[in-house]
Order: C-alpha cells, then structure tokens, then sequence
C-alpha cells in the first residue's frame, strides 16, 4: 500500500458493512480513508491515518460508500413534458397510456434516435448523478420494443456510462409495454420479446425484466419472459403489484428473482414468497409521488424480512426525479422507512439488487467514496443526511 492521498477527519465514517464498524451502518468515528491509484486501499481511525502526498480534510463531514441507483429508465428520446401537464388536469397516467401516450409516446421518439443521440442524452443525464455521489446504476432498456431499439439502448446505457465513470448494469425490458401496432396480439408480441429481442439484447444485458400490471403484461406473460431470460443467461426481475394487484411479485419470486419493484398493491402471499426467496424489494417513490399511489406495505415487508432498496426509477414520465437522495428522503416520509433503512437502500441493499455484493459498501478496494456535509448547523449523524429534501452537499473522492 503506497497512498496517493488521504481524506482525514471525518467525524463520521458509514461503511455500510457491520463487519467494519458499528451497528448496520457499519459506523466509525473520527476515521480516515487512504486511496492508491486502484481505489480505497485503508479504512479506520483518524489517528493512525498513513500518510499521503495528498491530504483531504473533512472534519464536519460524513463518509459513505459510492451511492448505488437500483431501478432506472435513464435512456430516452423525447419529452413527455405535456403529458405531465395534461397528468395535472385529472387525467391518469392508465389513461394516458391505454391511448397511445405514455410509454409508447417515448417510444416513437426513442426509436428515431441514433445510438450518438441516446449516448449523449444520458450522458447528460448521468453526470449530475455522478456528481451527487453516485457510482453505479443500473439502467433498462424498454423504450425500443424492437431487437435493433432494445439493443441500441443497451449500448448507449453501457457507453454513457464509460463517459461519466459509473459503473453501469443494465437490464433488457422489451417487455415493457405492448406497442401499439401489437395490441390486438399481445401474446405474439411476447413471442418478438423471448425470441429476436432476446436474441439481439443478451449478450450486453445482466437482467431481464418484465412490467406486469394492467395495460402491459399478464403474470402468464411475464413468467414467459422471465423463464427464457433466465435460459438466456440474464437475472429475473420484475415490475410488480405498482397500479393494480397481479401476483406477480410471488411469481418472480418463486423464479428466483433478484427484486420485485414498486410493491403498492402487494398482499401478504407476494411478501411470503419474496421472504422466502430472498427477492429484494425495491421502492420508487418517485413514482408513487408522480402518481400519487398509495405506499407500499413497508412495515409487513420489515416484519417479513424482505429487505428494502430504494431508486429513482428515473424516467420521463412517472418518475422525472434524478436525485436519489431526494428518493431517500421521501421513502422516509412518504413510505415510511427508517433513516437506516434508507440509507442501506441507496446503497449496500441497491448493490445486492445489482448482484454487486462488491458495490455500496465502503472497503478496501472500492472505487471511490462520498464525503457528505450536511446542511448549516445540522451535526454529522445519518438522520441529517436525508432529513432534508435534495440531500447534502457532495463531493466524490476517487483515486489520482
Ligand atoms: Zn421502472
């Protein structure tokens, strides 16, 4: 170990690991981080900090592992900034989507655009994320609907990524929606989803994914597309029990998903499954603001042992929010998760979601960290973290 240099001071250190520190946040007091030119290469107090050329001092700060964003839609063309006027006058976004808006509104537009475009647009997208200490995402594909889309999506996802220096996941959601020139044959359109889109989408995907809820698919539906995922070599997850009851959590589930996003509508059956299988469930609420859904059952899920993360589920649509802090704070207040909680969901629980036990835990070898200052007057404890809407103020270490 020869460190570049060293941050000193923090008056708090969440490492996210219990193994490195207190309690499930993993704490330490009055700590320091070294960093190599690889990433993090020390962890622990303050007075037994090495020495480096460089010398960060970050007393009045806090310390966390690079965020990790679980769920989000961060390729697309176009503006659905009308429809979100038109949202405000009453009309529902079921409403929007069964005549033609919606999601397949972003679809026409994202089918015009050139892989140059969709790369610079959410390189656009990513930066401001990255800047508020985010390090690693995971981005589907799904406003395509066809195997060269799908296909161009994840590559822009993977390519912005490069750019912004995030680490990227990225999940094949052809079957996000019924285009509309498939809705008189949704099961045939299914048939496009497991067989050329699939085909094209598996070699620069890790997730498969399926949105089951009225006006998209049926759990028969969504148990096709997942099993051929998984044949394909992807991992199951899903968009589960958001508008309407399905049973789709407990069927993804039962596949071995690795989440169930959304969970407004979920019953005790979805969360039994979910428990027993260890699927992760994941909170958006963004969206559940955006559509003024009711909350998901978070003290059933607590109860069950599902463990929680949360994400922005950014997207043009139901949920214009990029900041996860932001996200945090509001499955805090609107969903009622603890501080813990949400901080663990924004990071060491998002990394699981990603099957990146590697990612949202700060150790040895991790690629960066986050220093957050919380606001004026405000003490270094994780509760001022997220108890003001939009965050702390962030920098991001990373090494050289
Ligand atoms: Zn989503």
């Amino acid at each position: 170990m020869s460190p570049t240099q060293v941050v000193r001071g923090l008056d708090l250190l969440l490492t996210m690991d219990p193994t490195l520190g207190e309690g499930p946040l993993g704490r330490l007091e009055h700590a320091a981080v070294a960093l190599d030119e690889r990433g993090v290469c020390w962890i622990g107090s303050d007075d037994q900090a090495p020495t480096a050329p460089v010398v960060v001092q970050a007393r009045g700060q806090i310390g966390l592992p690079l965020l990790v964003d679980s769920h989000t839609h961060s390729v697309w063309a176009g503006s659905r900034a009308d429809e979100w006027e038109r949202r405000l006058s009453g009309i529902s976004y079921t409403e929007i989507l069964e005549a033609g808006g919606g999601i397949r509104s972003t679809v026409r537009h994202t089918r015009q655009a050139s892989l140059d475009e969709l790369v610079e647009l959410c390189t656009a997208r990513l930066a401001p994320m990255v800047a508020r200490g985010v390090g690693a995402m995971e981005i589907k594909s799904g406003y395509g609907l066809d195997a060269h889309t799908e296909r161009t999506m994840l590559q822009a996802a993977g390519l912005a990524g490069q750019r912004v220096g995030m680490t990227v996941v990225r999940t094949f959601l052809g079957a996000h929606c019924v285009p509309s020139d498939c809705r008189d044959d949704p099961d045939g359109y299914v048939d496009d989803v497991v067989g050329p889109q699939l085909a094209a989408c598996a070699d620069v995907a890790d997730f498969v994914d399926v949105y089951v809820d009225r006006g998209a698919f049926t759990v028969d539906q969504g148990r096709r597309v997942l099993q051929k995922g998984i044949a394909a070599g992807l991992r199951p997850r899903i968009h589960a029990e958001q508008v309407t009851y399905t049973g789709a959590a407990r069927m993804a589930a039962e596949l071995g998903a690795v989440s169930a996003d959304h969970l407004e509508q979920i019953d005790e059956d979805g969360i039994a499954a979910m428990a027993k299988a260890g699927t992760i469930g994941v909170m958006l609420p963004g969206a559940q603001l955006y559509l003024n859904d009711p909350s998901p059952p978070v003290p059933m899920l607590r109860e069950a042992g599902v463990r929680m993360a949360v994400a922005t589920d950014l997207n043009p649509g139901s949920s214009p929010v990029d900041n996860l802090w932001t996200c945090a704070t509001l499955a805090c207040v609107r969903m009622g998760l603890s501080v813990e909680e949400a901080l663990l969901g924004i990071t060491a629980v998002g990394a699981d979601v990603l099957a990146r036990p590697d990612l949202g835990r700060l150790r040895v070898g991790s690629a960066g960290l986050v220093l957050a200052r919380p606001r004026a007057g405000e003490p270094c404890v994780p509760g001022a973290l997220l108890q003001h809407l939009g965050g702390p103020s962030v920098s991001v270490i990373r090494p050289g």
